[in-house]
């Protein structure tokens, strides 16, 4: 390794049974977003173990560790989610979920146990870095609405001692196992959700000219939904927009009072963003005006963009480069419509999220099924690539 006294590789390989315990006991027992309780305590108990000093919070199951307090070089946060989906496990593994309808089939069991490997591997270095480096544990990533990261930035997760730079990264099937992906700039998209309730005329069906029939004008606005995305937005900046739920009705000869749609909104750009509420708040005003039915409009704002910092991200691929070899430090076709609340960070701090190469040629796996089973071996690279990130950001290992 040249350049470097001594890669994190070694050292992540001697942390990996160490890193196996964590992440069965996190995989045995997962926990849905919000109510991530025992999944803390298995954090908290794991840092006593490492001898690393930690804070918890009495409203989020969130836990920030902190390595190396009082060192004068940058601060650098690490990042791992928590939660857990509402998915029977089908693996097969031996170490399967206890609890039917509960699964960590998005990896984040591996996010935390690659976090604790990489404390382990960075506290007992015998060259210590040169800046403090923080671990935030994360919950209700999936949450989807509010979030994990907002509430632990509002309680502080950021300073004292305020946070330079941040680092997460997360399992990725499409990227081969051994390799780390990363890019700069747009990474994933802001995802946003409305909900829209269309007030008609209700009667027997028989007679619809007494007033606007709610069905026909919420299927007409699922159709002017449509061309939003081949009319309004420039046909190089990506924009979804799906209906993913319609409901009104109870049975064939009545006509309902009111139907609700629901759906996403998934832009990249934050002018995108702005332009595609606007236009949507129009054309769904538009659509029930021209035949005087009512509608109410609930737009919600969700997890911004992820957009990695360019030159936090090249330090950080730099330094995977130096790690792994630059032929596994692979620059990946990104942005995908995903959404992650890790974007909460990077609006406030420069830094970079990665994706851990999970992927196995001929064998599918992948996020949020049901038989999602990452090969262990990403255990230790994940903890390497953590530390090595760590370090490059504080201009060490060069
Ligand atoms: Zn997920
Ligand atoms: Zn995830």
């Amino acid at each position: 390794m040249p350049g470097s006294p001594e890669p994190w590789t070694p050292a992540a390989r001697r942390a990996l049974p160490a890193m196996r315990a964590w992440r069965m006991a996190f995989h045995q027992d997962p926990e849905l977003s919000l109510h991530e309780e025992r999944t803390r305590e298995k954090v908290v108990a794991a840092l006593k173990e490492l001898n690393v000093p930690y804070r918890t919070f009495d409203d989020t199951a969130g836990v920030v560790g902190l390595i190396g307090a009082g060192r004068p070089g940058p601060v650098v946060a690490l990042r791992a989610d928590m939660d857990a989906l509402p998915i029977t496990e089908r693996t097969g593994l031996a170490f399967e979920s206890k609890h039917p309808g509960r699964m960590h089939a998005c990896g984040h069991d591996v996010h935390m146990a690659c976090l604790l490997g990489a404390a382990a591997i960075l506290s007992r270095s015998p060259r210590p870095l040169a800046g403090p480096v923080k671990l935030i544990f994360q919950p209700a990533e999936e949450e989807g609405g509010r979030g994990g990261a907002l509430p632990l930035i509002e309680r502080g997760c950021l300073e004292d001692p305020k946070v330079d730079f941040i680092v997460g990264q997360h399992v990725e099937p499409g990227v081969p196992l051994g390799s780390i992906g990363w890019k700069v700039g747009s990474f994933m998209a802001a995802a946003d959700h409305f909900r829209l309730t269309v007030r008609g005329h209700g009667g027997h069906a028989s007679t619809p000219h007494q007033g606007p029939d709610a069905i026909v004008v919420a299927s007409e606005i699922v159709i002017a939904l449509q061309t939003l995305v081949s009319r309004i937005r420039d046909p190089l900046d990506p924009v979804v927009v799906s209906v993913g739920s319609v409901h009104g009705g109870t049975r064939n000869n009545i006509l309902p009072d009111e139907v609700v749609l629901e759906g996403t909104v998934r832009t990249l750009n934050p002018t995108t963003r702005e332009t595609m509420e606007a236009a949507l708040r129009r054309r769904v005003r538009a659509v029930a005006a021209s035949v005087g039915a009512r509608v109410r409009i609930e737009y919600i704002h969700g997890y911004p963009a992820v957009i990695n910092h360019p030159e936090a991200t090249r330090t950080v691929a730099a330094a995977l480069g130096r790690e792994f070899g630059k032929q596994r430090a692979v620059e990946v076709e990104y942005p995908i419509m995903g959404a992650e609340d890790f974007s909460q960070y990077l609006q406030r701090v420069p830094g970079t999220f990665l994706r851990l190469g999970v992927g196995i040629p001929g064998h599918s796996t992948s996020l949020h099924s049901a038989t999602f089973a990452p090969d262990e071996r990403a255990l230790a690279i994940g903890a390497a690539t953590l530390a090595a990130a760590a370090e490059g950001l504080q201009g060490g290992g060069q």
